[in-house]
């Protein structure tokens, strides 16, 4: 039978993507599109995409610009250390590489925020360099076509699907000048036919010798991670109002939502909020709260109940210099995170109407 990675190259050139604004071969957007697309799906990063290259069109214009304009960018894609490790990386390249983007697979995962398989996909993209990727799509397609059982996060699963990965290389089958159509391939295999859901295996060029297909276990495949109870979390979210301004702490670096822009946060625990206004000075003419909202982050759920407070008087002077009064309409363009956009877009509605 016809070599995986012929097969592929040979599909790739017929049904798949051609039109992404992040093709063509420049490393800048390679990487910028890969590290975007961690996380998150093709269909909401081209938006953000584009937005980022017409403000940050090279390394040397993401590198200068302010970490605070890096995330109003990015604000929406969630997962913000990405958007925090672009820009040390793009200043790292300007410092270390005298802003040429590296072109070794070795000196690209020094980055900040580029793994192994992002930095393989760079190398192979934009260098035309063998290097195997295995993100979340590729690890569902060799998974299912090899019939490899255990979860993909395990290991010695992850090992398996790495050399599995490797040796599938067009490298191995003699069509070494096709990797980035062979890369491309995977991606767009993984996301338009052997999808999570419900693969297309009729359209799919591998189907001829896929084990999951065959055993009828596509629906099993690549094992799920193993159920674990999610801690949940309560807080209190501080709607600080005076006329049409609202108070904002920029977060710190470490932890959810690092570097951005949210209302002041009452963790469980902390006290009440009397004893926060009082600690504070504040005197509060009106009180209301506004329905209580849940995130969902990777090790635990976070149950929010937004309390609008107006304020008399704002204080002279701020006693954190990470804080800043912004009109509810400016703080939306804003870096902040996306339950607060939504939490700000309901308050201009309900409460400054
Ligand atoms: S035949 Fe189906 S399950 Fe197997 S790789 Fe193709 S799309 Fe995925």
């Amino acid at each position: 039978m016809e070599a995986f990675a012929h097969r592929l190259i040979r599909w790739q050139r017929a049904h798949g993507r051609h039109d992404l604004p992040w093709q063509g071969g420049d490393a800048y957007r390679v990487w910028l599109s890969e590290i975007m697309l961690q996380q998150t799906q093709v269909a909401t990063v081209i938006p953000y995409f584009r937005r980022f290259i017409s403000s940050f069109p090279d390394v040397a214009t993401l590198a200068s610009a302010s970490v605070d304009d890096v995330l109003a960018h990015w604000s929406g894609l969630g997962y913000y250390a990405r958007g925090r490790n672009l820009h040390k990386a793009a200043q790292l390249i300007m410092q270390q590489h005298a802003g040429q983007f590296p072109q070794s697979m070795q000196l690209i995962e020094t980055l900040p925020g580029v793994g192994r398989s992002t930095a393989a996909a760079v190398a192979a993209l934009a260098f035309h360099q063998q290097h195997a990727i295995l993100d979340g799509n590729v690890k569902r397609v060799l998974a299912r076509w090899k019939g490899i059982a255990g979860w993909p996060g395990e290991k010695q699963v992850e090992e398996k699907l790495w050399q599995l990965a490797e040796s599938l290389l067009p490298e191995q089958a003699g069509g070494k000048q096709h990797i980035a159509i062979y890369t491309q391939a995977l991606m767009d295999l993984g996301a338009t036919v052997c999808t999570r859901g419900k693969p297309s295996c009729d359209r799919c060029p591998v189907n001829a010798d896929c084990i999951a297909k065959a055993e009828q276990r596509t629906a099993q495949l690549p094992t799920p991670r193993p159920k674990k109870i999610i801690p949940e979390k309560h807080a209190t979210f501080l709607l600080l109002l005076h006329g049409s301004d609202i108070l904002l702490q920029k977060r710190p670096e470490q932890g959810i939502w690092g570097g951005l822009w949210c209302p002041p946060q009452l963790d469980d625990g902390q006290g009440v909020v009397e004893d926060y206004l009082a600690l504070h000075g504040w005197q509060v003419a009106e009180r209301s709260e506004l329905p209580e909202f849940s995130h969902a982050f990777t090790h635990f759920k976070l149950h929010l109940t937004p309390v609008v407070l107006r304020v008399q008087e704002k204080p002279g002077r701020m006693e954190q210099a990470e804080s800043m009064w912004l009109d509810v309409g400016e703080a939306l363009l804003a870096g902040i995170p996306t339950p607060v956009r939504k939490m700000l877009q309901q308050l201009g509605g309900e409460i400054l109407i």
